[in-house]
């Protein structure tokens, strides 16, 4: 199976390479907001010769597609941007690809062929504001020894750790490299590499992980998971000190004038913060998911409402949601690697308000209640090993009587091409299953 992954590396750029990372950034921004400004002319012409009584066919083209947007910048990039050589082109291309993505994603929102939010018009990006990146898909772009990188138009760039990992495969012809994304994050550059890498797939689930059977897992804030064998998986060392410096950020952030010095430099802080934090627990969680996926043959997790998530108001629940996002992005391509097949609880589920031993739900249940206690069978449990367990019986039933009679709606094996990469909302679909619950809404 030919699978998509994606190697992420801290920069540590030169002064010169520093600049020269913020320009091609800055030359990305500068071609989508040209395309931009060029496709809302192109539009408003349009409606001006619609008024006029000319011909659909007749009317002037708008640039809507990387092509189109490549093609017409060709045409004017000597008169608009003279400068344009001193950046590789690949850094305008980038901008103009984002700008294409976004207004396909606008028709598609639009004509109601894409899930989720709606998605707005592109709107001229500022800068400062949003994330800085460009991405290299041709040329002399790649890994230039173990430490270091070579960014055409900016030079060998050292990196923060070996990437002895990446470079191994691409020298044994395992891998191949498809592109790299640089970015800023929180004040950090960074090269992401995605690489289409073979692999050897099982068609099942060994021996072993059928005896170990299904595992449901609980995501939490004290503790990175919960499974429904029992076991509690700690956080990382450090992320409590992290949280505990994140919370007192995120106070002094909102507390701080908007618009003045003093609020600039701790929405710095705060970012770095969060970037350390969501470092830390990345790291455990990508321990964890590959230990499930080849140890277990289903693996049942709890669905997220992820338009909700962001604008979630407590820290502690943001940031498990976030873990959520992550788990299931990771097991989804894991779970394919390793032969065992990912189940998605309906979001309704009430995963932590059922009894796992008789089925009884208390309505009453809230965040601070820590212990689950059945008033009818009066079972008494972890708050999260009861949902994890609950979890854990929803495929556990399925698998005895047909799959409809308990609502399981869909429930694949991933096969065949995944994505694998880490940018958030890019988990394929089709490839995790969904259960829902006996009969849905809590
Ligand atoms: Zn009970």
């Amino acid at each position: 199976m030919r699978t998509l992954a994606a190697y992420r590396f801290a920069l540590d750029p030169n002064d010169a390479q520093l600049a020269a990372l913020s320009r091609h950034a800055g030359a990305a921004r500068f071609a989508f907001n040209w395309g931009l400004a060029r496709v809302k002319a192109a539009l408003s012409q349009r409606e001006a010769e619609k008024s006029y009584g000319i011909p659909d066919s007749a009317l002037t083209a708008v640039p809507w597609t990387l092509p189109a947007l490549r093609l017409a910048w060709n045409q004017v990039k000597n008169d608009v941007a003279g400068w344009w050589a001193v950046c590789s082109k690949e850094a305008f291309s980038a901008g103009l690809d984002h700008l294409a993505r976004g207004l396909k994603a606008f028709s598609d929102s639009r004509r109601g062929k894409r899930k989720g939010r709606r998605v707005g018009f592109p709107r001229f990006r500022k800068r400062g504001k949003g994330r800085d990146s460009f991405r290299y898909t041709t040329g002399a772009y790649g890994p230039a020894g173990d430490v270091r990188v070579k960014l055409p138009r900016i030079g060998r760039v050292k990196v923060c750790e070996s990437m002895g990992a990446l470079t191994g495969r691409l020298a044994g012809g395992s891998a191949r490299l498809l592109g790299a994304t640089v970015s800023r994050s929180a004040g950090r550059w960074f090269v992401s590499f995605t690489v289409e890498v073979d692999r050897e797939v099982p068609a099942g689930p060994s021996p072993r992980q059928r005896r170990a059977g299904p595992v449901g897992v609980d995501l939490g804030v004290k503790h990175l998971a919960v499974l429904s064998t029992g076991e509690t998986i700690p956080n990382p060392k450090h992320l409590g000190g992290s949280l505990r410096r994140l919370r007192t950020a995120s106070r002094a952030y909102v507390r701080s004038k908007p618009g003045s010095a003093g609020r600039r430099k701790r929405a710095g802080r705060l970012a770095r913060i969060h970037a350390r934090v969501a470092c830390q627990r990345r790291d455990g969680l990508r321990k964890l998911t590959t230990r499930l996926a080849k140890n277990h043959d289903t693996i049942v997790v709890e669905d997220l409402h992820v338009t909700g998530m962001v604008r979630n108001r407590r820290l502690a629940r943001a940031v498990a949601d976030t873990g959520m996002a992550q788990i299931r992005r990771q097991l989804a391509y894991k779970t394919g690697w390793y032969g065992s097949t990912l189940v998605v609880a309906d979001r309704w589920y009430p995963s932590s308000k059922t009894c796992s031993g008789c089925g009884w739900r208390n309505p009453n249940l809230t965040l601070s209640d820590r212990t689950f206690i059945c008033q009818s069978c009066r079972l008494v449990l972890d708050r999260d090993l009861n949902a994890a367990v609950n979890l854990r019986s929803l495929v556990a039933a399925s698998a005895s009587e047909t799959v409809n009679a308990r609502g399981v709606d869909r429930k694949t094996r991933a096969s065949g091409r995944v994505a694998a990469k880490r940018e958030p909302g890019t988990a394929r679909a089709d490839q995790t299953g969904s259960a829902s619950p006996r009969g849905g809404a809590a």
